[in-house]
């Protein structure tokens, strides 16, 4: 692709996903075909390996797949949920959850919370106290919503729960994964998976999840796992260096770039520079009189999501920004023209930030 073209067509994406890629991890993608059995296939899954590890902070496997993030929920539910799953639901993605548990057929309960709010770990406990469930679904970071749910405090009710030794915590942080400390080993979870195309700054088509021992051992347990997605076939090639079907290849190429890249920055500053961009949007709405959709305490470090309190034409907000090559996100669903979001994921920075502040600024000028 000539740098003619990438430049006429540049909108600078401030929407929670897919996101802004830098022309350098595009370009990475634009190597040479290689074939997934070749040792230039294996030498560069092996590379990509310990630093997704590090990204995940895990010493346990992390499975990739060429797919995108809701590839690797339905694998988690067809793979280590047997019996009765709790859907956690406190918005567009967690609600997603609830359809694929529903769509494998395995028997679920809702545990509901308004759109806005947090699931609160004191209703996870109350609801696991019952007894009989096998397996919990929640997201990390409701992108509908910008609300951050507490997994360290969930994840510790569960495990006191009835059977909770035994109670599968399925995680998805596809919007919040490489922008936020998530440790999957620390917070004990089973399965937490995201995507390459939100805050990994990737072009989308990969999906990654950390897996738990115990989560594997379930998994040998559960007939009809599937195949393209059974977490037993994946860590047989994975321990191989490869992928049980043809693998993504420029996309691994991009990966490993990025990788490099943020192991470069150092995961500890690109977590800050996330919490500081989150925090900058915050005092910008504040500033302009607008209040946050999330309540304090659970404000997203990668999405904030601004009520629409003074009644701003969102549509031809973003048609003014798109003249000047950038882009937000309208509220989502049936929040659409109440709310508007505003990403701060991935490899944008602070400048980018202001100079989105300063348009915006000049369209409610006008
Ligand atoms: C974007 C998103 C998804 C869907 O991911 P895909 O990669 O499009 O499959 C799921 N959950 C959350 C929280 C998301 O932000």
């Amino acid at each position: 692709m000539s740098e003619k073209v990438r430049a006429d067509k540049h909108v600078k994406l401030f929407i929670p996903g897919p996101t802004e890629v830098r022309p350098e991890v595009l370009d990475a993608q634009a190597d040479w075909m290689i074939g997934h059995r070749m040792p230039e296939c294996t030498a560069l899954i092996g590379r990509i390996r310990p630093k997704l590890a590090k990204v995940f902070l895990t010493e346990k496997r992390v499975l990739l797949n060429a797919a995108t993030g809701t590839g690797f929920m339905e694998a988690a539910i067809r793979n280590v949920a047997n019996g009765k799953v709790l859907n956690c639901v406190n918005g567009a993605f967690s609600d997603r959850w609830r359809e694929i548990t529903a769509a494998c057929g395995r028997e679920n309960e809702v545990l509901e919370a308004e759109w806005g709010q947090p699931i609160l770990p004191e209703a996870v406990a109350e609801r696991l106290a019952q007894g009989g469930f096998d397996a919990i679904t929640v997201a990390h970071n409701e992108t509908s919503t910008g609300v951050t749910n507490p997994i360290e405090a969930i994840a510790q009710v569960v495990r006191q729960a009835p059977n909770g030794e035994n109670i599968m915590i399925l995680v998805d942080a596809v919007s919040s994964m490489a922008g936020v400390a998530i440790p999957f080993d620390d917070w004990d979870l089973d399965v937490l998976l995201t995507s390459s195309q939100k805050a990994f700054a990737l072009p989308a088509g990969l999906t990654f999840a950390a897996v738990s021992d115990r989560a594997m051992e379930k998994a040998k347990t559960v007939p009809a796992r599937g195949w393209y997605f059974d977490f037993l076939v994946l860590e047989k090639y994975l321990l191989k260096n490869q992928t049980p079907a043809t693998t993504a290849v420029s996309l691994l190429y991009a990966l490993d770039k990025q990788l490099d890249d943020m192991m470069a920055e150092g995961m500890e500053n690109r977590w800050a520079r996330h919490l500081a961009m989150r925090d900058r949007t915050i005092e910008w709405a504040e500033s302009r009189g607008l209040t946050l959709f999330a309540p304090e305490g659970y404000r997203s470090p990668t999405v904030t999501c601004i009520s629409n309190d003074k009644n701003y034409d969102i549509s031809a907000l973003n048609a003014f920004l798109r003249e000047r090559g950038m882009i937000i996100s309208n509220g989502y669903g049936a929040l659409k023209g109440k709310n508007f979001r505003i990403a701060h994921m991935g490899d944008l920075q602070m400048e980018d930030m202001e100079a989105l502040f300063a348009a915006i600024d000049e369209f409610l000028a006008q």
